[in-house]
């Protein structure tokens, strides 16, 4: 495949790398420590376009492709904290493209607007302490009542979920229904009986945020409700293509940082007497993990290029086949990173156990890859059932 990459998308990767190494690496041990990067990084990458530079020029995006969004997923991983990537993700990729493609005028200012310019911080409320996997057994309810909607549950692991300003929420509007009754309605925070229950302690991506949200007799406009009754689940098959997609691609360019750096350390250290990059065992090894880096990067790039041709070439809805496509990525690509990290883990021997490097960081960070926004097991099912096995 060409290099999918013009002279624009060079440029903005110029931007992304900038503010990631010049503006956010300097601070990310610091919001390692506190779990929590401050808001200004919304503002900052919303004011340097690259919140918006895959939306619409008509929401006040800069009209560029997919490709974009995949050039913001790489180079933000420069920072060196896969949360902040994360919470960056999660605003212009996760919580607002279905606002993009389903929203009317109205909602598109109030909340994609904002989002895109970094000023309202977004969260996507799926996940909840029953339902994970399997969305279609949310309890979440929306009901009714004149002109509003009465929203009652929860819902956890939501990232950006402590600062969040609205949440694209998944709710039953007909509960009797199965996955044929889920909606998706805004929910501004500022309302009453919306409540962070709690803030979760992880095991990695330490500097984003992710809470339990609580919802009792919530009150919100019915105008707030997205597209239509009942066509949550489809909806959200879709807006889940692209967190996938952007999960894969910066996972793979953390992976690759890992291996440049492992490689260029294991040059200078030195046992028995030679530096251990010279050894046949590591020389085999790297070259293994080089070559399953660059078939990620393959499959990765051929979901994306049919992603971008369907939504954005095409402007219309995603097929089973690139859904399929995203599915084995993201399977692959997990599992492929994850094995990277662990290599790095063990090259780097004790040093690699540490806090004091960045390996430790990184191989915890990456851990997410196989459970968020779909488990490897489930990609699989997904897979086989594309694939009509069963
Ligand atoms: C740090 C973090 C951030 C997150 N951010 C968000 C967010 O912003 N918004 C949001 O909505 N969610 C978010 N999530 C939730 C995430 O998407 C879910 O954790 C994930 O979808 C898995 O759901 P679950 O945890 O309920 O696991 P479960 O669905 O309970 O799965 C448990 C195990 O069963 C396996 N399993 C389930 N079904 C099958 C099957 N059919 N066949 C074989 N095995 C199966 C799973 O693969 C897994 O191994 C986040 C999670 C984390 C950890």
């Amino acid at each position: 495949m060409a290099s999918p990459f013009t002279e624009d998308h060079k440029a903005f990767r110029k931007v992304v790398r900038d503010f990631a190494e010049k503006e956010l690496a300097p601070h990310v041990d610091e919001w390692e420590r506190d779990e929590l990067f401050p808001n200004w990084v919304f503002k900052r990458a919303g004011e340097l376009g690259i919140l918006g530079a895959h939306y619409g020029e008509d929401v006040g995006g800069a009209g560029g492709d997919f490709w974009m969004n995949v050039v913001s997923s790489e180079e933000l991983t420069r920072c060196g904290s896969a949360g902040v990537t994360m919470g960056l993700l999660v605003q212009a990729s996760m919580a607002t493209p279905c606002i993009a493609d389903l929203g009317t005028d109205e909602q598109k200012k109030e909340f994609l607007e904002p989002a895109l310019r970094g000023e309202k911080v977004a969260a996507l409320g799926v996940s909840e302490p029953g339902a994970g996997s399997d969305v279609a057994g949310l309890r979440t309810t929306a009901r009714l009542d004149g002109d509003d909607y009465v929203i009652n549950g929860s819902k956890t692991y939501i990232t950006n979920g402590t600062r969040a300003d609205f949440v694209t929420l998944m709710v039953k509007t007909d509960p009797e229904r199965g996955h044929q009754g889920i909606s998706i309605i805004l929910v501004p925070t500022d309302v009453k009986g919306y409540s962070v229950s709690k803030k979760l302690e992880k095991a990695g991506n330490w500097s984003s945020d992710t809470a339990e949200l609580f919802f009792e007799d919530v009150r919100v406009p019915k105008r707030y409700l997205l597209g239509q009754p009942g066509m949550g689940f489809v909806y959200l098959m879709q807006n889940f293509q692209s967190e996938r997609l952007v999960g894969c691609t910066s996972g793979l360019a953390g992976a690759k940082q890992a291996l440049d750096r492992s490689v260029s350390w294991g040059k200078e250290r030195t046992a028995f007497g030679r530096p251990i990059m010279k050894r046949d065992y590591w020389q085999q090894k790297f070259a293994d993990l080089y070559t399953k880096y660059e078939a990620g990067v393959s499959l990765s790039y051929r979901a994306a290029d049919a992603y971008n041709e369907e939504k954005y070439v095409k402007n219309g809805m995603l097929s089973m086949e690139t859904t399929r496509l995203v599915s084995m990525a993201k399977v692959f690509v997990g599992e492929v990173t994850g094995e990277i990290l662990d290599q790095a883990v063990q090259f780097h021997g004790g040093m690699g156990y540490l806090e004091d490097l960045w390996v430790a960081r990184a191989w915890r960070d990456q851990r997410l890859l196989r459970i968020g926004g779909g488990t490897t097991e489930v990609m699989r099912y997904a897979i086989a059932k594309l694939m009509g096995f069963g």
